[in-house]
């Protein structure tokens, strides 16, 4: 048994094609999907499909796809921001930084510093990024490390306002990409290892007021609050460190929520609402209409937060509005987003945590493995810590009807311990000893899966270690990944076959995005090694540099 150590202390040109008077409207918010001129959203489209129809490269002519040019972020960390394009200029952050640059010569326009204290780099649990920006009415917005939201003037990066989310010495941070929906500006919110509350926030656009919060884990009293014993709520988790997805048909935003706290679920015994659920709610007052729990009391830190995707498709003939999930509890999960119920729920990795999930009741029937941990015993668990699939975002092909992940193959040994609580430190109470990386196996792959079966239809393994990275779906029936040694590659979507890779000088965990102008389609990264892959400490990052740069490719 192969173990490998977590370092828990390090705790990682106005002529693009939107129209002028759509520009950063909220019309061109809800159309983005379909714009492949300009990517507006995290998620290339409200219903966060990472697909664009662009199809002038294709399977083809890729192996001809060269970079246009890079840039460099001036940053070590590891680099995990999807860019905005709108109206010529491409913008993209940092942990430290927000920048513009023009997206056909990679020259800056501006570049807009955060201060930040110290003391917050000992705080951020799973890296020192930031994953982008949101763009609305002519303003940029991001969050900070140490839990505070801004609003920047697109044109010249100069401050607008900025509203404090949190105290981040408590072990909360910010570093999801803003939603903007129905004229709000939604944030959420990290720290679930520090014994942290979570909590969604609605933001005035115009001027940083803050509009409503909706708390992740129910108070004494509230609907929900006796799936909690005494004041366990108060630490509870659930925190909220992705961005959500939003139906503008139906007005409902989607958020997932993380893991609960502390992690030894017997400490908080009860189904903990809403800790590793999906939330549904208004995004004008963040009232809740509906939501669904994919792992009840959480016994393994299986946060939700990667909400998914939004997809109308057929199950059993009728046509719905899904929303599905790649769960880090290693379940692929299908629901009707209009209300919350489970169509399908089918594992996508190995699993023994759980035996299968219940389709009537929508819960998990947990195995004879949990049962022995929750007893006090000491077991190998699949999946592990980093999930079946971790925070990294899939794609969807309407094309091929697959969700397009990077996938994981680690197991990791669980034991309960005691928890205590101290203010701003890991609240765990469990005798943490990293993950398990099987011997004779890949520990990744790029998986093609059937969202009703969570069977894969194909698997390209990675060679030494398994990518962190997001996917891309395009037209021209293309995958773009990047590998976590630096390989930014494009795959055939119909069988995996890799087609084109380029070596860009890091490792990439990185969204890719694509985009048009004046007929021709450019593919755009950010690479930089880091996040919760490098906190595991293993040997195999030792060969990739650090360093953050963006780049963009084409054809000749
Ligand atoms: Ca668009
Ligand atoms: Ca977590």
């Amino acid at each position: 048994m192969q173990m490998t150590r977590w370092l828990a202390a390090a705790a990682a040109l106005a002529t693009l094609a939107a129209p002028a008077a759509m520009a950063q409207s909220a019309a061109a918010l809800t159309a983005d999907a379909t714009t492949p001129g300009d990517v507006l959203t995290y998620g290339m489209g409200y219903n966060n499909q990472r697909y664009s129809p662009l199809k002038q490269i294709d399977a083809g002519n890729v192996g001809k796809l060269v970079p246009k040019w890079s840039y460099s972020l001036n940053n070590p960390q590891g680099q995990e921001s999807q860019p905005i394009v709108h109206e010529g200029v491409m913008y993209v952050t940092t942990h430290s930084a927000t920048m513009a640059i023009d997206p056909l010569t990679g020259r800056q326009i501006w570049k807009s510093e955060i201060e930040l204290p110290q003391d917050v780099f000992k705080m951020a649990c799973c890296g020192i990024l930031n994953r982008g920006a949101a763009i609305y009415e002519g303003k940029l917005y991001r969050v900070t490390l140490d839990a505070q939201v801004i609003a920047l003037d697109a044109k010249t990066g100069k401050q607008l306002w900025k509203s404090k989310a949190a105290d981040y010495q408590n072990g909360h941070a910010m570093t999801g990409a803003p939603l903007v929906a129905n004229g709000v500006v939604m944030t959420g919110i990290a720290g679930g290892e520090y014994g942290t509350r979570g909590f969604i926030d609605g933001w005035d656009p115009a001027t940083g007021k803050q509009l409503w919060r909706l708390y992740t884990t129910a108070a004494p009293g509230e609907k929900g609050g006796d799936t909690w014993p005494g004041d366990t709520h108060s630490k509870g988790g659930a925190p909220t460190w992705l961005t959500g997805a939003y139906d503008p048909e139906l007005d409902l935003v989607y958020w997932g929520t993380g893991n609960g706290g502390p992690w030894n679920a017997e400490l908080r015994k009860g189904d903990n609402l809403y800790i590793c659920s999906v939330l549904a709610f208004r995004p004008k007052t963040g009232q809740l209409v509906w939501h669904y729990q994919f792992s009840p009391n959480d016994p393994y830190d299986y946060d939700a937060t990667e909400v998914g995707m939004l997809v109308d498709m057929n199950v059993a003939g009728q046509p719905r509005k899904v929303l599905m999930q790649a769960n880090r509890n290693g379940f692929f999960y299908v629901l009707d987003r209009a209300n919350g119920k489970l169509l399908a729920a089918n594992p996508y990795v190995k699993v023994n945590w759980a035996d299968r999930i219940d389709l009537a009741s929508g819960r998990p029937v947990e195995s004879e493995v949990t049962k022995r941990v929750r007893a006090g015993g000491d077991e190998m668990v699949w999946p592990s810590v980093l999930g079946g699939k971790n925070w990294q975002p899939m794609s969807w092909n309407p094309a091929t009807g697959l969700a397009y992940a990077n996938t994981l193959n680690i197991s990791w040994p669980y034991k309960l311990a005691k928890a205590e609580y101290k203010k701003g430190e890991w609240y765990l109470g469990v005798d943490f000893r990293g993950v398990d990386m099987p011997k004779d196996q890949p520990h990744g792959y790029l998986s093609a899966i059937d969202p009703l079966t969570g069977k894969s239809k194909w698997q390209m393994a990675w060679p030494g270690q398994p990518s962190m990275a997001g996917t891309l779906s395009t037209g021209g029936g293309l995958v773009f990944t990047g590998a976590a040694t630096g390989e930014f590659m494009a795959v055939d979507a119909g069988n995996g076959k890799p087609l084109w890779q380029f070596q860009t000088g890091s490792g990439i965990i990185g969204l890719p995005v694509t985009w048009e102008h004046q007929g021709k389609q450019y593919v755009s990264i950010t690479v930089g090694a880091g996040g919760v892959w490098a906190l595991l400490g293993d040997e195999r990052m030792a060969a990739t540099p650090a360093g953050g740069s963006l780049w963009t490719f084409a054809l000749p």
